[in-house]
């Protein structure tokens, strides 16, 4: 047995194969051929693997995820059969003597971009499919592979790191959890995956090496260490604490369905934080009493350009119908930082955190901006939604964002669209400034939420994303206490309310201090909700 120390970053445990996650990149070059039919041949051959691949994982993964989600696999076998994406390819290959490849790509990308601009919202998805099959087909011509290697079906999946765009794309049916070389714990990769309910290690080190790839493992996220070919009594003692764990779940059930109440009958707003439509289940099944922090940014990662305005608000109709009354407060665009996505074409910079991120792009590119807040103000229509600046530092970004929010309001009452022109505007406190001027931005603000870990970076100068400065990281650091406190206090002089939606809402040492400073309404990932109501209920 090999044990591996890293850091625990989101709790449970996990046993199964360990897989590696190969990037394979796709760099397709345009090469000239002279043989179009061996050409044809070639992709024929390929085309009939990636049947072969997908009839096997659409029988294989049924049991396992469940016959509606494995239908996926049938969807994307049906595709392999279709005229309109077989006869373009073989029809390139033929007339502009292109390699297989080549025409695969620009087909499958044509073809995608007829989905995406189709009215109906269920074909516009099919769009993603062209492209996953599209991906597969070329893996294949090329030799090389994207995902998990060395396990089939349920692995613990490791990499050196993951983007938090990878992370939001985990099939979460066929990973048990997540083994990283590198990370940092408050990086939006291990916010993401507590979020998504699997367990997650980081730092683990290049011991963590793909030569262990399909060997048995266990995962304990609590601890932080990755058992390789664990002995039986490892495993005993880790199916002990599985249970254990489950049976302190079981504990928490009775906290379901009620308020959230301090012993002396002070009432705490409990939300929780979401990053994609598909996290509104943990919502649900969490009895969080509203999404204090929709980081709306996830719908921008992991696509190659922009998405409309149109989709963007089938994703905020959708978390707020489902939601059914309950508010859901929507952050404007936090891109920038450790959220990069190349069709933005930030300029690199020396310190990114420090740059062009969040409020700063939107107000610098303000048709970006208005196309969001047009979706988000268009869902108000369907449910109870509130909208949310992150990154604000000074008073006149905020008078030039509620400018805009403004002529977004004038747009579409002109246009007779529907919206909610009461949805409350609130600010992210997560800049020193903005803690120290909170005074005056409560004068202009409905509510404010407190990101504590970006404030945390700013204040004590802690870039969040390295971990070898974690010693020098005091979350409950007396400058963060002081300024959270102050911005509480300039909030209930200006009758707004405020609440934090940053990690050190869900620290139990510090619930007490925030429920004597005032605050309001905590926000925190899902599964930290029924143990926080019951935290709450003992003070
Ligand atoms: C924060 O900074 O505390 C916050 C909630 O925003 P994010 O973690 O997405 O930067
Ligand atoms: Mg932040």
């Amino acid at each position: 047995m090999i044990t591996l120390q890293g850091k625990g970053v989101s709790t449970g445990i996990a046993i199964g194969p360990l897989a590696f996650f190969e990037r394979s990149s796709f760099v397709v070059e345009k090469k000239s051929i002279s043989d179009a039919a061996g050409e044809i041949q070639r992709f024929q051959a390929a085309k009939q693997t990636a049947a072969e691949q997908l009839d096997e994982l659409a029988t294989t993964m049924a049991d396992k995820i469940g016959k509606e989600n494995a239908l996926l696999f049938e969807i994307h076998r049906m595709v392999l059969d279709d005229p309109d994406y077989l006869d373009p390819i073989v029809n390139m290959i033929e007339t502009e003597r292109v390699c297989a490849e080549y025409a695969v790509l620009e087909c499958g990308k044509r073809l995608a971009r007829d989905f995406a601009e189709m009215e109906d919202g269920y074909m516009r998805e099919r769009a993603a499919d062209m492209d996953d099959v599209s991906k597969r087909v070329i893996a294949i011509l090329s030799g090389s592979q994207q995902g998990p290697s060395g396990g089939n079906g349920p692995v613990i999946l490791a990499s050196d790191d993951f983007s938090p765009s990878e992370t939001a794309q985990f099939d979460r049916a066929s990973v048990l959890a997540l083994a990283a070389q590198r990370g940092a714990a408050n990086s939006h990769t291990a916010i993401f995956a507590r979020t998504m309910g699997i367990p997650a290690i980081i730092g683990l080190g290049a011991s963590l090496a793909p030569g262990l790839a399909g060997k048995p493992a266990a995962l304990d996220g609590e601890t932080g260490v990755l058992y390789i070919e664990p002995d039986s009594e490892t495993l005993t003692e880790l199916e002990k604490k599985r249970e254990r764990l489950r049976e302190e779940r079981q504990a928490l059930e009775q906290f379901r369905g009620k308020p959230t109440l301090t012993k002396d009958g002070r009432r705490i707003k409990l939300f929780a934080n979401i990053g994609s439509v598909t996290d509104v289940e943990a919502v649900l099944a969490s009895d969080a009493e509203g999404i204090g922090l929709f980081r709306s940014e996830f719908l921008y990662l992991g696509r190659e350009d922009y998405p409309s305005e149109d989709i963007q608000y089938e994703s905020y109709r959708k978390v707020l119908e489902e939601m059914k009354g309950k508010q859901v407060i929507i952050r404007t665009l936090d891109i920038g930082a450790d959220k990069q996505v190349d069709y933005f074409n930030l300029p690199t910079e020396e310190n990114p955190a420090l740059g062009m991120r969040a409020i700063r792009i939107c107000l610098t590119r303000p048709q970006l901006f208005a196309t969001q807040l047009r979706a988000i103000y268009r869902a108000s229509a369907h449910g109870n939604a509130a909208i949310m600046f992150p990154m604000i530092s000074d008073l006149e970004e905020l008078c030039r964002a509620k400018r805009i929010a403004g002529q977004v309001r004038e747009a579409l009452s002109a246009e007779n669209i529907p919206f909610n022109p009461e949805t409350p505007i609130g600010i992210m406190i997560e800049t020193p400034a903005s803690a120290l001027i909170s005074d005056i931005l409560a004068k202009e603000s409905d509510f404010f939420s407190i990101g504590t870990n970006d404030l945390t970076q700013y204040t004590l100068a802690v870039d969040r994303q390295n971990e070898s400065i974690r010693e020098f990281c005091d979350t409950h650091h007396k400058a963060i206490l002081r300024l959270i406190r102050m911005t509480a206090e300039n909030a209930h002089k200006a009758g707004i309310w405020v609440g934090i939606c940053g990690m050190l809402g869900a620290d139990p040492e510090l619930t007490k201090t925030f429920i004597e400073m005032g605050l309001d309404e905590l926000s925190v990932e899902p599964s930290y909700i029924l143990n926080l109501r019951r935290r709450i209920a003992e003070i």
